[in-house]
């Protein structure tokens, strides 16, 4: 779907010590219909990897395919056909929701950026949308400091699919939850995979989670890809020490 190729991206001066290599060739795919995920400890290089993907940050160097095709320099028609069919979901569910809106209002945002649907066809998507991902549908017409961090987050899915994206980034979905919570936004992200045909790129510092959602495990060290194989082949026989001390934290 998506291919990150020999990707660089440096901060600070461009010449000389002064500048740091965040994200240093780093090249991956992410696969149609499954979830890829991209692991690592914090400033490895995850978040600006994944900023070059969607755009919002250029790279020094390296290329972008999107379907097969070129994307490192898309044009404004290119840009705008690409964030018609990628949503993203950020860590912190208190932060991403805007506390002043309705959770109706908060749902529908991106159909209203896109001009889709009128009024009463927003209403009843976003009702589809809150039985998608288990939330009661009276919640509509309160405001997201009434819910709790879980809930939270579904809003924040719900919010993500309303314009039907085909790939969804996820970037630390569930870091900000307890356990019993992840582990049921979790189950939520991966039926709504099943049932919709998402792709994900997840981002996670935490294997034990990667280990339940991902279909294929990209490591990062310092800016540079480690390690890249199917989940299986990752937990069962890591190839690098770096791997192996990520999971020997797994309870
Ligand atoms: P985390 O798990 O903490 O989110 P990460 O793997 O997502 O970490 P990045 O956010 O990609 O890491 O950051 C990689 C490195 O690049 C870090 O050392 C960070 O300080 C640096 N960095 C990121 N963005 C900028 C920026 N705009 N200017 C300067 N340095 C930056
Ligand atoms: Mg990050």
């Amino acid at each position: 779907l998506l291919r990150a190729d020999q990707l660089v991206k440096r901060f600070g001066s461009s010449r000389g010590q002064d500048s740091f290599t965040a994200v240093d060739g780093v090249s991956f795919p992410v696969v149609r219909g499954g979830t890829t995920s991209l692991v690592g400890e914090s400033g490895s290089g995850k978040s600006t990897t994944v900023r070059m993907l969607l755009g919002l940050e250029t790279p020094d160097s390296g290329q972008i395919e999107f379907e097969g095709r070129d994307f490192s320099a898309p044009s404004q028609a290119e840009r705008q056909a690409f964030r018609r069919r990628v949503q993203v979901v950020y860590q912190n569910p208190y932060a991403s929701l805007n506390p002043k809106l309705s959770l109706e209002e908060i749902i529908t945002e991106p159909l209203s950026a896109f001009r889709m649907g009128d009024k009463p066809s927003r209403r009843e998507r976003a009702e589809w949308l809150m039985d998608s991902v288990e939330l009661p549908r009276r919640l509509l017409d309160v405001r997201p400091t009434a819910l709790s961090g879980g809930q939270r987050q579904r809003v924040a899915i719900a919010r993500a699919l309303a314009i039907s994206p085909e790939l969804v980034v996820l970037d630390e979905p569930v870091s900000a939850l307890d356990a019993a919570v992840q582990s049921q936004i979790l189950t939520l992200l991966d039926r709504l995979q099943r049932e919709l045909g998402l792709s994900y790129l997840f981002i996670s510092h935490d294997l034990a989670v990667v280990k339940q959602i991902s279909d294929y495990v990209v490591v990062m060290q310092h800016g540079k890809v480690v390690e890249q194989a199917a989940v299986g082949q990752i937990f069962d026989s890591p190839q690098t020490d770096y791997t192996r001390q990520l999971l020997s934290h797994i309870p």
